[in-house]
């Protein structure tokens, strides 16, 4: 199964993606966590993608794609994945497309959380990470909406929405229900 999950900033999309990931036994890929993993152990990826993502700014398509293109090219990643926060805009989509159909692949599915604006804000701020104050939340609202909104439309054939307010464990069930993979 090759799945992208998309939805704004504090949707649950870490959340439902480790979770799926266990359910339909293919590997959980956070761009997030990739970054934030770099941005630990200092390495130049880490400082070329650290003052974007203390801004909420999004880091360049070409580090990040090259970031994606290195982690799918893992073993692990050959039986399927989840994409967690890749790809963001349309360019990285197009990218993804490319680098599937090289290899002979494509998506399967594309989820969308769907959760109400005011939630979003109130679960962030709850989170506690060092980029989650309110600047830093609404620029990254903010980008959601004007560069990342617009796949919603781009991935239309492959769209599965799935309302994302509820308890963790009966949102799961949503998704893998609509996936098909009950
Ligand atoms: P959230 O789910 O709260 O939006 P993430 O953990 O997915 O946060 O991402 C944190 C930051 O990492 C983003 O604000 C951005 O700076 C950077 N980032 C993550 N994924 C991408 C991507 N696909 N393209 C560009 N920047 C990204």
């Amino acid at each position: 199964m090759r799945l992208v999950l998309v939805g704004p900033p504090g949707a649950g999309k870490g959340t439902q993606a480790v979770r799926l990931a266990e359910r339909l036994d293919v590997p959980h890929i956070s761009t997030g966590d990739l970054f934030r993993a770099n941005l630990s152990e200092n390495t130049p990826l880490g400082l070329a993608a650290k003052q974007f993502m203390a801004a909420g700014e999004l880091v360049s398509d070409e580090v990040t794609v090259g970031m994606v293109r290195e982690r799918l090219a893992e073993d692990d990643a050959v039986k399927g994945f989840i994409l967690d926060g890749f790809p963001r805009t349309v360019a990285q989509a197009d990218a993804l497309s490319e680098l599937l159909e090289a290899a002979g692949n494509e998506l399967n599915a594309v989820v969308a959380l769907e959760v109400p604006a005011d939630v979003l804000v109130a679960r962030l701020l709850g989170r506690g990470r060092s980029d989650d104050t309110e600047d830093v939340i609404r620029r990254r609202q903010e980008v959601y909406r004007e560069e990342t909104a617009p796949l919603l439309e781009h991935y239309r054939d492959l769209l599965v929405t799935v309302d994302a307010v509820g308890e963790v464990e009966e949102i799961t069930e949503r998704v893998v229900r609509a996936l098909g993979s009950d």
